[in-house]
């Protein structure tokens, strides 16, 4: 999808309130009835009508006709535009260019401050594939019974700056986060390439060990990246040295699967090595070993207890680890949701609806709102519930 920021600061503010509340009526309504709409937003009938009809025309959000009512919901596009808008009210972020990767849950963006240094913006896309197929399966959501994209994005942004910040205060070689609104990562550009682009380095044993010694200091600090392949390790163009990316899945050492989880980001790596450059070596870390070794320097801090004390609730990890769960075990048989801001025609299913008001999720949008609103010299803290 195209990022458009060229207008971010032209919207106008009775365009923006229209806007907003339909986000917030998207907190308890898969489609936010115009009715809802008019009344969060506080404008008269007539002139909110018209107002949304141009947020449509410009994809912000789109009009959904739905058996019981007509309304609208708010799109990838519109929820992007909130989010930007946000970062540029704070000054964290100024212009949008070109797109650097897209990744199966992710879309990243290379972005300047208005001093045009450039940065790495990173919009979390869950729900790229359709909850029906993982609904069936599982009852993940308790009772919030529309997992919206909105919703499990966020989540995962939230994860993923809650460790970006952590490890970065603690020198692990990772971005300097910069910015977390909505579903979006404002973070340090890194020149640098993907260890998979890479067919030569000056010594494969060399760098084999520092991203071992690294798995292993992860695991000291109470962490286990998940993740930890060639395509979430970049090499610096100018020093070699490595940098780890992308955290939404990260998981404690104190998590069930640990192990597990471990054993497998040593494999990739010497898998990796051992395709890729030929190298092979019977020196790996195990798990056992780290987890019973609690004198070393960094067993005394654990960093996933700090994570968990920073904000980022117990429960929410839960919440987001089911759905990557069933995200994972439903492949193959899920149906692609192309674009997750079309919306399918049956109303029945996905079109549930949740009346329930969610406490975290409207005390965060109230919250999103009222600190852009309110504190435009915000001092770039996270809005998290
Ligand atoms: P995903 O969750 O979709 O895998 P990643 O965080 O791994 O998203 O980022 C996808 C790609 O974007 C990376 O493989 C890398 O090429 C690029 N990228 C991400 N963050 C940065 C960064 N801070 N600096 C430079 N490139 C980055
Ligand atoms: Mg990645």
């Amino acid at each position: 999808m195209k990022l458009d920021a060229t207008d971010l600061r032209y919207i106008t503010s009775d365009e923006f309130r229209v806007l907003t509340a339909v986000e917030m009526g998207s907190k308890n309504h898969e489609v936010v009835p115009t009715t809802l709409i008019v009344q969060i937003s506080g404008l008269r009938n007539g002139g909110v009508n018209k107002l949304i009809g141009s947020l449509a025309k410009r994809n912000l959000v789109s009009k959904v006709q739905n058996s019981k009512y007509d309304g609208y919901r708010l799109t990838y596009g519109g929820y992007d535009y909130l989010a930007m808008r946000a970062m540029s009210k704070r000054d964290t972020m100024y212009s949008v260019g070109n797109q650097i990767g897209v990744g199966k849950e992710s879309d990243i963006y290379m972005v300047a401050d208005a001093e045009g240094n450039e940065m790495v913006l990173k919009l979390h896309r869950l729900g790229r594939i359709s909850f029906r197929a993982i609904k069936s399966k599982r009852d993940y959501l308790g009772k919030r019974k529309s997992a919206s994209w909105m919703y499990m994005s966020r989540l995962s942004a939230q994860k993923e700056w809650a460790f970006m910040k952590v490890l970065h205060e603690h020198d692990f070689p990772v971005p300097k986060p910069i910015d977390q609104v909505r579903h979006c990562i404002l973070m340090e550009f890194i020149d640098a390439y993907p260890l998979r682009q890479i067919d030569e380095v000056p010594s494969p044993g060399k760098l084999y060990s520092t991203l071992m010694d690294l798995i292993v200091r992860f695991a000291r600090a109470g962490l286990i990246h998940g993740d930890f392949n060639e395509f979430n390790i970049l090499i610096r163009r100018e020093s070699g040295e490595p940098v780890v990316i992308d955290f939404p899945q990260m998981v404690s050492t104190s998590h069930e699967n640990a192990e597990w989880y471990f054993n497998r980001d040593v494999e990739c790596i010497r898998t990796f090595f051992r395709r890729r450059f030929g190298y092979e070596s019977s020196l790996y870390p195990r798990f056992k070993a780290i987890a019973s070794d609690d004198g070393s320097s960094e067993g005394r801090f654990k960093l996933d207890i700090v994570v968990a004390a920073s904000g980022f609730k117990q429960k929410d990890m839960q919440i987001l680890e089911e759905y990557m769960d069933a995200v994972k075990e439903s492949e193959g048989d899920v149906e692609e949701d192309e674009d997750g801001d079309e919306d399918s025609e049956d109303g029945s299913e996905e079109m549930e609806e949740d009346e329930e008001t969610d406490e975290d999720e409207d005390e965060a949008t109230a919250e999103d709102s009222k600190a852009e609103e309110n504190t435009p010299e915000a001092d770039g803290r996270p809005q998290t519930p």
